[in-house]
């Protein structure tokens, strides 16, 4: 039998000297204290089936490490579909796998580790900051300090300098059970009134810390075995972020970091942040002059400027177009409906929290936060044959749903929005040809604005309506018109609405990131409680099937993306200015204003500027502004009664005619769209 005196020889290099004593003590009460006896040998399997045998108390590094690949591969492992640390001994038999850093859970187990330095190093530098909490997040890690003043950009250089020292030192991370009393004690003395204030919640009697160097933190682990597994880290931001997340609380700075396996992979993210921060449509939105936001008017609703305005004009008038040509129907409904319709359709009791509700002349109403109702109404306005199905009722819906002020984020998260919003109402045998054309749609659209995109098909959760048939017919019907057209798509068991399945379309932008626009969701929920019907062939009533599409979805939203994704250079076809004719001095005004005039009536989105400012000043300012052609008007253009047109990107194009500059225009908006949007679409 393997005794304490072993596991005490290869734990030792874990422990503080100073209190090694009771360190040893705690060890062996965690280690031995639960399950009694270790034995001699356990037989460890391999995730890949592979089995062995160890001695009893043998570390996973050592197993691992005798597994093949050398121990400094692994970071963490699971044990028995768990994740640990390295140097956890096993007691009995069990299934081992090493967790690399290339995984996600390994970048994870990583970037927590990170958390914890990067508290060392702000404690090693700031003795008086009181710690809080420092969780791995999506990209990275944060920390939040209760410190007497918010912490610079120059205190970040700083910290990761300490930091860097601290990972050269190589300090085992050092796992401690212990009771929650002596938890206390433990950070009590230190005076973290935070974690004591955690440690009082915590319902468990045993809890863990981790220590490495002087450092302890309540955890629940895994970490990296030592710090000098931190390979590549940087300290991204500073932010302020309440204790708890509650604003009643107190303020404490938290510091944003990420880590990384190795150099490159860092900095590769740093340059996407980079680039990500650039292209924040936010900033764009301002520099460009799209949109703003009004606390005076109210938060989350968006205000079109001029040349935000326009865009969403080419592309709801791109949109109407398009649905026309589909044989949908363009309608308009209210934004007001009486409560009890809502009701009816069930998104009082389930929706409500997120609906505004007003009162006149003691009736009660809901603003829409969705536009089906009003196209049920219309359908059912008039009795209904198998002759007049499918029907597709189009709207550019303007809706409004309460979003905490915590949430709202720019064009992307906001209260009021319009969404290209459109209900099917068709024969169930009809259902696979819907789908298939709608898949098609947004194929076409999302090809034209240059995204590729990923298909999801979410099916029946617990608890849904309707029954087996219509869910198989459904589901079918949606699975058969992606494979159709052999597109992947991942299908996503159980993640359908209660009403029905449903595909959603994921874009990615040029960043492939990952963003919701089109969904397709079948409803048998709506039909019923409206009791919509049709006269089939057999000259009864029968139930049709009901489709909720959106192909863009919330048109703030995309237009959100699209500045993303177009870091603002909006393609020629979309641009809000098309061009910008710029005088060289005065002298060239008339002249400038007739080229100006002459490429409006030709349909050319054109902007003149005939400010008395230096040409080169003016020029930049069209840079910035990322117009696609720059007409620069000197004496030669005049003379010559022509222009000689320049693009966003520098190229010189020839000298040419305001009427074939109007034409080439047009050729490059027809060929980036397709044909669909040329000149004069507004
Ligand atoms: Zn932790
Ligand atoms: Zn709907």
């Amino acid at each position: 039998m393997i005794t304490g005196i072993l596991i005490l020889v290869r734990g030792v290099g874990c422990f503080f000297i100073v209190n090694w004593l009771y360190s040893f003590s705690l060890f062996f009460k965690a280690d031995l204290g639960a399950g009694g006896m270790i034995p001699d040998s356990i037989q460890v399997t391999f995730e890949d089936g592979r089995r062995q045998v160890f001695p009893g108390g043998v570390s996973l590094g050592e197993v691992l490490g005798a597994s093949g690949g050398s121990d400094r591969a692994w970071i963490a492992a699971r044990l028995d579909g768990n994740f640990v640390d390295l140097n956890r001994r096993l007691e009995a038999d069990a299934t081992v796998a090493g967790v690399s850093v290339e995984s996600d859970e390994g970048l994870e187990i990583l970037r927590h580790s990170a958390s914890h330095i990067m508290a060392q190093a702000v404690k090693a530098l700031f003795p008086e900051a009181r710690v809080a909490i420092g969780p791995a997040i999506e990209k990275g890690f944060y920390y939040d300090f209760d410190v007497s003043k918010p912490f610079t950009e120059e205190d970040l250089v700083h910290i990761e300098a300490k930091m860097a020292e601290i990972v050269s030192r190589g300090l085992a991370f050092c796992r401690k059970e212990l009771s929650r009393e002596e938890a206390i004690t433990v950070f009590e003395k230190q005076g973290e009134v935070y974690k004591v204030e955690l440690l009082e919640e915590i319902p468990a009697d045993t809890v863990s810390l981790y220590e490495q160097g002087d450092f302890v933190d309540l955890c629940r682990g895994p970490h990296i075995p030592d710090t000098g597994y931190l390979k590549a880290f940087k300290l991204t931001s500073v932010a302020g972020a309440y204790w708890r997340g509650d604003e009643r609380n107190r303020m404490l700075q938290r510091i944003y970091g990420t880590a990384f396996g190795d150099q490159a992979a860092l900095e590769k993210y740093l340059h996407y942040l980079e680039e990500a921060h650039k292209r924040d449509h936010r900033r764009l939105g301002k520099e460009l002059d799209l949109f703003s936001f009004s606390d005076e008017l109210g938060a989350g609703m968006v205000i079109y400027h001029p040349k935000g305005a326009i865009i969403r004009h080419i592309l709801e008038a791109f949109e109407k177009r398009e649905h026309l040509r589909r044989g949908y129907q363009i309608v308009m409904g209210p934004t007001l409906l009486k409560t009890d319709l809502w009701k009816r359709s069930g998104h009082f009791d389930h929706y409500r929290e997120n609906m505004y509700f007003t009162e006149i002349e003691e009736q009660s109403y809901g603003i829409k936060p969705m536009n089906c109702l009003s196209h049920m109404i219309i359908y059912k306005s008039k009795i209904r044959s198998y002759r007049d199905l499918p029907l597709r009722f189009f709207e550019l819906g303007t809706v409004h749903r309460h979003e905490k002020s915590g949430v709202l984020h720019g064009l992307l998260r906001v209260r009021q929005f319009t969404q290209d919003d459109a209900h099917i109402l068709c024969m169930p045998e009809q259902l696979h040809k819907e789908i298939q054309d709608i898949i098609d749609f947004v194929i076409e659209v999302m090809g034209i604005f240059g995204f590729s995109y990923d298909m999801e098909i979410s099916t029946r959760p617990e608890g849904s309506i309707g029954t087996d048939q219509d869910w198989e017919r459904a589901t079918n019907a949606l699975i058969g018109a992606i494979s159709d057209k052999g597109i992947p798509f991942t299908i996503c068991e159980g993640e359908g609405a209660f009403y029905g399945p449903k595909i959603d379309v994921k874009l990615r932008d040029a960043l492939d990131r990952r963003w919701q626009c089109a969904t397709i969701q079948c409803d048998f929920t709506l039909p019923e409680r409206f009791d919509l019907t049709y006269i089939g062939v057999d000259g009864q009533r029968h139930r049709p099937v009901m489709v909720h599409r959106v192909i863009l979805g919330a048109i703030e939203r995309f237009l959100g993306v699209l500045i993303e994704h177009f870091a603002g250079a909006f393609p020629t076809w979309l641009a809000p200015v098309q061009a910008i004719v710029v005088t060289v001095s005065d002298v060239q005004l008339d002249f400038a204003k007739l080229t100006h005039e002459r490429l409006r009536d030709l349909g050319v989105r054109v902007e003149l500027d005939d400010r008395n400012e230096k040409l080169g000043y003016k020029i930049r300012e069209a840079q910035v502004q990322k117009i696609p052609y720059m007409l620069v008007i000197g004496d030669r253009e005049v003379a010559a009664g022509s222009i000689s047109p320049r693009r966003r990107d520098g190229t010189q194009l020839e000298t040419m005619t305001p009427e074939v500059f109007a034409g080439l225009i047009e050729k490059e908006c027809l060929d980036a769209t397709k044909g669909k949007v040329g000149l004069g679409i507004i």
